[in-house]
Formats: structure tokens, C-alpha cells, sequence
């Protein structure tokens, strides 16, 4: 497909006719080379400056309203940092004062088509916010102790750089970690770890994602899905998270722009979600019964023959299953269909209906929408039921069988690869990756993980004695957002085994408080990178910049560095990490350097203007070309216009073309597997020999070699696998319920988005309780209850209601900031002053007070009017990894009480000692390596900064 053409795919649905009545229609303002302008995209709204105007734009100010103030802004673009979705913005900057006023949507953004969500807002929020840390910090006594002091940049740098350069002279290159929560970049990051030589890199993935990644991969080799929701005739959404969480923004519209043009949107929730209620049919399925609902809607589509023969007889890795599965069978098509349909066969409706508790015939509904839909069926999984329960991988296996099924992978209002529609440039200086494998973040008892064991750092480092020397966290809370938060708490301040603790954040976090130094880094206005998400079927790259840098050098000022234009001495990463390379190595010897010197000056550092010069010169398609129609270089044109699209109409990627054909290749006659020196390179469709899927049958894997190699021989084909918390095991006389405390709400997002409009409108997270449970436990709307997990209690309010399940409780897990000083250590106006006791592992919490009223540079902190900021939940959960993806598995057993008269809100109760305990019990469920060869891993599975390949065997 040719990169830049802009024209909708055959098939595609013409959205323009979608009108907006209430606003006027005005012509499209001219878009620049190799953009299109979503400002019309309804047909009539044209509410944004038109791209040629953004360096002087007049209008009134509309909070001075009836007074007619006008403000002269000059328009800078950057991108969101609030969630993964990377929305285009536009920063409206005061060219009298040089003031960020505020903040819209970038309408060239070909994701985010110039809207936002709330929190995409709340950017002008965080620039503003009154408890912004502006200077390095360094703890002045013991860790955690609350005593700072301010340092300078140079002292920081020199301490954290002449450790590093320690350990990697005594060959302890993977005691350096760098442990992200929110990347919102592609690739700086991979490639500095990798000129450090570390198997540093740590995430977020296992509290998040790890479930649905690998329910997916093991079936054509991509971690997440990119379904083409605005084609679909039917979504299925097993999450309330599109809706919510992150990809917010981009596939919330597309979702409707959908159901705006007749598609059916299937929601399988327990609980009624925002999703849930603009559902057209709402499944609330007990937590983890899932599998059994989608099998029984793969039984309707088998039994009825309404699955796309044709796709699977050339595209499904069937004789692989007939031969492992049935070695007596034929190794023919019609041997497969008949042995799926008998594994199968147990999936009735009525089965569905017992194991689900949704009625048979609204699955029926739901599986000849699905029908229907054939190949615009658009599916996602992402949190939910896979993060929630034990096997969840096995669900989200369960809902890709549906669309391979339909033949709906790759089509038009289908479901895409991410892998198609993300893009990654090239960056300049590479570096290979690390040659020694990371045992505390990939531990040989979760081969499969997908990725690090994050959430069982502690747990790991004390029960195999690890030891990091430099522990940099990244926009990452793991003490408030991991489970089992005081088990990071003990990790942290164990000074011997960690030995400096760097958090790298705009704001106060309850695990910045355990740092050794806290380096205030910049929020979206304040920072470069490159980003890209796999929000359609299209390729794009956005690019996020310092807002004040650029405006005043659009004025004629120039800087060294982000931090002479940002406030205080706040940085940006990218330059720190340029310099912290080079002050780790100031003589090259230890192979650091060169990685961060220049590729225009030889020898000399690289400048951050270079980096970006470099990459959109060499590493995006068409941009050159398009910046050279503008009369810019490319830098200069990402730079103006902020996100440039590389290519869009990307569909059916697995039928390219093979490169060179099938020459010198063995095609089966049989299965139509094109192989080359024994392996895969590619399938037969239509008659040609196509590139296929990214596994390592180059086929859909519907039964998966891998699990088979891997111990997981039981597991190789889609099941339905019961939870931990499933519901027939709950004893409702002891008032146990099942937990969901996973799901997002629209206008917050972890640790970042405490600041006063989102707060203003979302600051509590009650437990929901279903009427009648409520009954039974003789609470009301605001009564006080207890909940008691297997290593701990809190106490929070309830709130009564009918939209989840009877049996089933509900808390959101973005609230329950905690702080231990009056003035630091969380945002004042989204946190609660505590109070912590500890005694040999046993921790109590009681809340001091709430949010309160405070003066401060921004007159609304004296006007803040919610007192209740939630309760930790996170904090009273033990880790449950899933002993193949990783995941924890978020949903908890608990039982639920009316509290006691001196139990208060938000006290918290935990037992580090018994949350040792659960870890080892969930230890004993996994199938550890070695695989064949004596391997860590299958080779063919992706991992961040993947090490070469003499680290995947393990010794002995
Ligand atoms: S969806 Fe995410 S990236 Fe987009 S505006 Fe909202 S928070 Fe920002």
C-alpha cells in the first residue's frame, strides 16, 4: 500500500454523512502535505483554528466573559502523557506573557481527530499544579523518613552515574532498573537500557495487561488487537475498558461513530459499565465464566456453519491439532471440523447460561449478531475478566477464536494486529541487546510471562536474595498501585539490598516518598518524545515537545536544554538520560558512550534536537517528502503540525505477497505451509504464497505447539478454565463475594490525575454492593463496611445498587491517595493525611483527614469542598500471579461486614508475612523452565529489550 494515501479502504464506511445539525457547516481548513484535517469530521464541526494560522491566533478569553478580553496565542502542538492512547493536543500559548492558557485537541491528530477526554484536559492542570515538585530532592534521613533536601542537578547526576559506572565495572550491569508505569514513548528508553547493557526493564505489564497479551500472541503472534470498530457490524467487548480506560479517546468515538451507523455493541461486564449501559446486548457473566459464553457462541457459529470455511481451512494450524490431538484421525480439513465441533460440543446455550448466570437466549442474541457480523466483527479484551482472574489468557484465547472463526482478522470492521498499525521509527545509534538474563524480572518458573514479574519484585528479592544497586521508577507508584503495597514498602527502605532509589516524576507519589532522590521530570508540555498507538487501521507518529522550548524558539530565542524553558528546574527524561549516559562513561571505555554521541558532529553528545533530526530524516516513510512540499524539514514539520501519518487503509497484512515468492521453498500440498530449511516462511492463500501470521507456523495457532513444548499440553487450544473466584465456590453464609477492583473510571487515571477538575468530579471509590446483598448485611448507601482479604481488612463506605451482580462487589482502583506529612508526599487536594503503626510486618493505617481546603499560588485549593478521597484497596491484596501469563489476577475473595462501631474510614489492616505466604502457595502452581533446548523462553516470544540469544539458556 502506498504510504500517505489518504482515500478510505474499499469497503470503509463514509463517516461525513454522521451530521451534527446543531452546528453550523463551514468549509474544512486547508490541511498540510500528508495530513488530513478531522475538524469536519461530522459533516459540519469546524471549531479549530486552521493549521495556517497556529502563529497568531486572536480570540476572547471566554472565563472573562461578558468582559471581551482578547488574547494573541501562538498554537503548539504535543501529545497527551495521561493515558497509553497518545492523543494529539494543542497548546495555547499567551504570546504577551508566554503562559500555557490552556488546552484543546490537535484536529490533524489521525487518532484522536482533535477531541479529547477530561483528561486530556487536565494537562493545563498539571503544568499549574501547586504540589508539582520543581527541583531535584535527595532524602536527608533513613528512607522514607520524610527529611529532603534540594540538590542540584549536577550533584544528582554525579552520586546515580559513579554508581552505575561501579556496577557495570564489576560486571553488575542488571543491578541497574528502570521500572515505568507510563511509558507514552516508543523505543528511547529500549535502546538506552540497551547501551547500558542492562536487563533493566521493568513495567507495569503484569498488573495490566499480561493475560490479554498472551491470550492473543499464542494465536497469531501479536499481543493486542486492532480492530477497525467504525466498519464493524458488530463489537464485542470483553472489558469496560475502551470506554474508560486507556485508548479512551480513540476508540470510545469509533465505537460510536459504529453504533451510529447500525452496528450491534456486545458487552460482557459483571457490572454495568459506562460501556455496559450504552450496550445493545449486556452479558454479565460471572467473573471468569466467560470462556464458557464465548465457546458457546464458537459451538453456534460451528454447528450452523456460519464459520468462514475457506479462511480456516487456508489460515488455522488444524493439522498440527489433528496430529498431537488425534494421531489415529486423517490429517484431512473435514477430520478438524468434525474433532472441533465434538471438543466443543459441551457449549450449549443452556451450559452457558448455568456456568454465566446470563440467559441462554440473550447468548443466543449475541451469537448471531456475531454471525451476522461475519468479517466486521471487531473484538477486544484488555483488563476485565483477563487481568481479573486465574487463566484469563484462556478467555481472551476464547473471544480471537471468534473472530478467526469469521474470517474477521485483518478485514474491513474486523479485528487488526496492533503489530500492523503501530509504528515504531528507526532511532539513531542503536544497540544490541543485553547479554545476561535478569532472573528478578524474568524468573525461571514463568517461562511464558508476558512481561516482567514486576509485582513480585519484593517478594523475589526476598525470597532468592536479589539486589539492585540503582532503581530508577518512572511516572510508576508501585506502593500505591501494585498489590500488597507494604511489601514494597519493606523492599524500599531495605537499604542494603536496594541500593538507591531514584524516582523520576512530576509529582509526589507514595513511592517517591522511599526514594533517595526524587528528579522532577516534565509532564506533556514539558518534554520530547515519539509516540504511536494501534488506535485504526493506520500507521501514525505523534510527536510530543516542549510547548515553552518551541514557542520561544519559534520567537528567535534558542536553548541547550528543555530545562531552561520549563518550570523550576524541571527536566525532561530524554536530556537526563543523554547526560547520565555520558557522565557513566566520560571516557567511552565502557561502550556507553558512543550510543549518545552525535550523529552529525562525530564524537560531541547528541542534543535532543538532534535525536528527533535524526529519526524523522531516516526512520519515517513519506515524511521527507511531505515536509519537503511544506518547504520544512521533517523536524521542522513535526515540530509545526505535531503527528504525521505514515500510511492508512492497513488491512489483510498476513496476505501480502511473499518477498521473492515461494522460490527455493516446500509448499505442503496439504495445509498449504510454505517452508524454507524447515521452517515456516509463510501459507498459501487465494492461489500465492502470502507472508502470514508472525508465529511460528506462520499460520493462526489455533492449537499452540508452544504450550504443548512448555508443559501446557492440557492447555493448547482455547478453554474454558475456571477462577479462582468462581462463584459456585463462594460461601455466601461466611458473606464471601468476589472482589472486581479493576476497572477504570473515565476521568482518572492512576497516579497522575490527582489533580482539581478531575477530583472535583470523581474523589471517592465506594464498594458497589448489589441491593440484595446489601439487605442481607443490613447496610444502606454510606454505611461503613469491612472488608477482609486473605492477608488483611479495610474499611470503606458501600453504595448500593443493581447494576452488578448479586454475589459480586465492585471498587474503583484509581482512588485512596495516602500521605504521611502534612504538606508533601501526595497531592493535597486528592490524598488523605495518614497515620502508619508497623510491628513485624503487621501494618495499620487510620486516616488523619481527608482532602482539605489549603492557600496556595492557585486560588481554587482554598475552595476544595470534598473531604473523602477513597480507600487503598491494592494495599490489603496479595499477589496472584497466573502461573503461565504472570498476570496478577486482580479479582479477590473477600468477605463483607457492616463495620464495627470503632472501625472508621479508610483504616487499613495488612499482614506482609501472610502476603509471603500466598506468593509461595501461587509459586507452586507454575510449570518452570527449561523448555526444549534448555531454554528461559520460546525465542519466537517479543519481550522489551530483548537479550541476545546466548541468554535464553539457562545454565545446567
Ligand atoms: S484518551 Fe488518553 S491520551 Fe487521549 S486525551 Fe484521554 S487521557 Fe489523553
Amino acid at each position: 500500500m502506498a504510504a500517505n494515501h489518504l482515500q478510505a479502504a474499499r469497503g470503509a464506511r463514509d463517516i461525513s454523512s454522521l451530521g451534527r445539525p446543531d452546528l453550523l457547516a463551514r468549509a474544512e481548513p486547508p490541511a498540510p502535505a500528508g495530513q488530513r484535517n478531522f475538524t469536519n469530521l461530522n459533516g459540519a464541526l469546524a471549531s479549530y483554528p486552521s493549521p495556517d494560522k497556529w502563529d497568531h491566533w486572536t480570540e476572547f478569553e471566554s472565563a472573562q466573559w461578558p468582559r471581551k478580553i482578547q488574547r494573541n496565542y501562538m498554537l503548539v502542538p504535543t501529545l497527551c502523557f495521561n493515558c497509553e492512547a497518545g492523543c494529539g493536543l494543542l497548546a495555547y500559548v499567551d504570546k504577551d506573557d508566554l503562559k500555557i492558557r490552556k488546552i484543546e485537541g490537535n484536529p490533524l491528530h489521525p487518532a484522536s481527530r482533535g477531541r479529547n477526554c477530561a483528561k486530556g484536559w487536565v494537562t493545563l492542570n498539571q503544568i499549574y499544579d501547586p504540589d508539582r515538585i520543581l527541583y531535584p530532592l535527595k532524602r536527608a534521613g533513613k528512607r522514607g523518613e520524610g527529611k529532603w533536601v534540594r540538590v542540584s542537578w549536577d550533584e544528582a547526576l554525579d552520586d546515580i552515574a559513579a554508581r552505575m559506572r561501579k556496577a557495570m565495572q564489576e560486571d553488575r550491569r542488571n543491578e541497574i532498573m528502570y521500572h515505568v508505569g507510563r511509558p507514552g514513548e516508543d523505543g528511547f528508553m529500549f535502546r538506552t537500557l540497551a547501551a547500558w547493557g542492562t536487563d533493566g526493564h521493568n513495567s507495569h505489564t503484569n498488573v495490566c495487561s499480561s493475560s490479554a497479551r498472551v491470550g492473543q500472541f499464542l494465536w497469531n503472534g501479536s499481543d493486542r488487537p486492532s480492530p477497525d470498530f467504525t466498519n464493524a457490524d458488530a463489537i464485542l467487548l470483553i472489558s469496560s475498558h475502551l470506554d474508560t480506560g486507556h485508548y479512551f479517546n480513540p476508540t470510545a468515538q469509533r465505537i460510536i461513530e459504529a453504533q451510529m451507523s447500525g452496528a450491534k455493541l456486545i458487552v460482557v461486564d459483571p457490572r454495568l459499565s459506562n460501556t455496559a449501559a450504552k450496550a445493545d446486548i449486556w452479558l454479565p457473566a460471572y467473573s471468569g465464566t466467560e470462556g464458557a459464553l464465548l465457546l458457546a457462541i464458537a459451538r453456534h457459529l460451528l454447528e450452523t456453519e456460519q464459520y468462514d470455511a475457506e479462511f480456516v481451512r487456508e489460515w488455522f494450524n488444524w493439522a498440527d491439532y489433528l496430529r498431537a490431538a488425534h494421531p489415529g484421525d486423517e490429517v484431512s480439513f473435514e477430520s478438524f471440523i468434525r474433532r472441533v465441533k465434538e471438543e466443543y460440543a459441551e457449549f450449549t446455550f443452556e451450559y452457558a447460561a448455568e456456568e454465566t448466570g446470563v440467559p441462554a437466549e440473550l447468548i443466543a442474541e449475541a451469537a448471531q449478531a456475531v454471525a451476522r457480523a461475519g468479517k466486521r466483527l471487531s473484538v477486544h479484551i484488555w483488563r476485565a475478566a483477563a487481568t481479573g482472574n486465574l487463566h484469563g489468557w484462556q478467555i481472551a484465547r476464547c473471544l480471537y477464536f471468534l473472530p478467526s472463526l469469521t474470517g474477521a482478522i485483518g478485514t474491513v470492521g474486523g479485528t487488526g494486529l496492533a503489530s500492523w498499525h503501530k509504528f515504531v521509527p528507526a532511532h539513531p545509534n542503536g544497540a544490541p541487546g543485553p547479554k545476561k538474563w535478569n532472573e528478578l524480572l524474568y524468573p525461571p518458573e514463568y517461562p511464558l510471562a508476558f512481561f516482567e514479574m514486576s509485582f513480585l519484585m519484593p517478594h523475589l528479592m526476598k525470597d532468592k536474595g536479589h539486589r539492585v544497586e540503582v532503581y530508577f521508577t518512572r511516572v510508576y507508584n508501585p506502593v500505591w498501585t501494585n498489590p500488597d503495597g507494604f511489601s514494597w514498602v519493606e523492599m524500599l527502605r531495605d537499604e542494603e539490598k536496594m541500593g538507591c532509589h531514584v524516582a523520576l516524576t512530576p509529582t509526589w507519589s507514595e513511592t517517591a516518598w522511599f526514594a533517595d532522590y526524587i528528579l522532577p521530570m516534565g509532564v506533556a508540555t514539558e518534554r520530547h518524545d515519539n509516540q504511536s498507538q494501534e488506535t485504526h487501521p493506520a500507521t501514525w507518529v505523534g510527536f510530543r515537545q516542549p510547548v515553552l522550548r518551541v514557542a520561544r524558539e519559534r520567537l528567535g530565542e534558542r536553548f541547550e536544554t528543555t530545562r531552561e524553558t520549563n518550570p523550576g528546574e524541571v527536566w525532561e527524561e530524554n536530556e537526563f538520560l543523554i547526560e547520565l549516559s555520558w557522565r557513566v562513561d566520560p571516557d567511552g571505555s565502557l561502550g556507553v558512550r558512543r550510543h549518545f554521541e552525535s550523529p552529525y558532529r562525530p564524537g560531541e553528545k547528541i542534543t535532543v534536537e538532534e535525536y528527533y533530526r535524526w529519526m524523522f530524516e531516516n526512520g519515517v516513510p513519506g515524511l521527507p517528502e511531505a515536509a519537503a512540499k511544506e518547504g520544512l524539514s521533517p523536524l521542522e514539520y513535526m515540530r509545526k503540525y505535531g503527528v504525521f501519518t505514515v500510511e492508512d487503509g492497513i488491512y489483510e497484512v498476513h496476505m501480502s505477497e511473499l518477498n521473492g515468492g515461494a522460490e527455493g521453498a516446500e509448499i505442503d500440498p496439504l495445509t498449504g505451509a510454505v517452508r524454507k530449511d524447515g521452517q515456516a516462511i509463510g501459507s498459501m492463500s487465494r492461489g500465492k504464497p502470502r507472508a502470514g501470521f508472525a508465529t511460528p507456523s506462520r499460520k493462526l495457532e489455533f492449537y499452540s505447539p508452544t504450550l504443548a513444548e512448555w508443559k501446557w499440553a492440557d492447555q493448547a487450544i482455547p478453554r474454558y478454565e475456571k477462577t479462582h473466584v468462581y462463584w459456585r465456590e463462594l460461601d455466601r453464609s461466611r458473606n464471601e463475594f468476589d472482589l472486581l477492583p479493576n476497572y477504570r473510571l473515565p476521568t482518572l487515571i492512576h497516579t497522575r490525575s490527582a489533580v482539581k477538575w478531575l477530583y472535583e468530579i470523581t474523589h471517592n471509590n465506594p464498594l458497589w454492593l448489589h441491593t440484595e446483598d446489601a439487605q442481607r448485611l443490613g447496610v444502606k448507601t454510606g454505611d461503613l463496611v469491612r472488608v477482609e482479604t486473605e492477608i488483611g481488612r479495610f474499611v470503606t463506605r458501600c453504595w448500593v445498587t443493581e447494576g452488578l451482580k448479586p454475589g459480586i462487589v465492585a471498587m474503583a482502583h484509581h482512588l485512596g491517595r495516602w500521605r504521611l506529612h502534612e504538606e508533601m508526599g501526595a497531592p493535597r487536594l486528592a490524598s488523605a493525611l495518614v497515620r502508619l503503626d508497623e510491628k513485624d510486618g503487621q501494618f495499620q493505617m487510620r486516616q488523619i483527614h481527608g482532602a482539605e481546603p489549603f492557600q496556595s499560588q492557585d486560588p481554587d485549593t482554598a475552595r476544595i469542598w470534598w473531604r473523602e478521597v477513597g480507600v487503598n484497596q491494592n494495599l490489603a491484596f496479595p499477589v496472584n500471579p497466573d502461573p503461565l501469563s504472570g498476570m496478577h489476577c486482580w479479582h479477590q475473595r473477600v468477605r463483607v461486614f457492616k463495620a464495627a462501631p470503632e472501625e472508621r474510614y479508610g483504616d487499613i489492616e495488612v499482614d506482609t508475612g501472610k502476603s509471603f505466604e500466598h506468593y509461595r502457595k501461587w509459586l507452586e502452581m507454575t510449570r518452570p523452565a527449561p523448555g526444549p533446548g534448555g531454554l528461559r523462553r520460546p525465542l519466537w516470544f517479543t519481550r522489551p529489550n530483548k537479550p541476545q540469544p546466548e541468554a535464553y539458556k539457562l545454565p545446567g
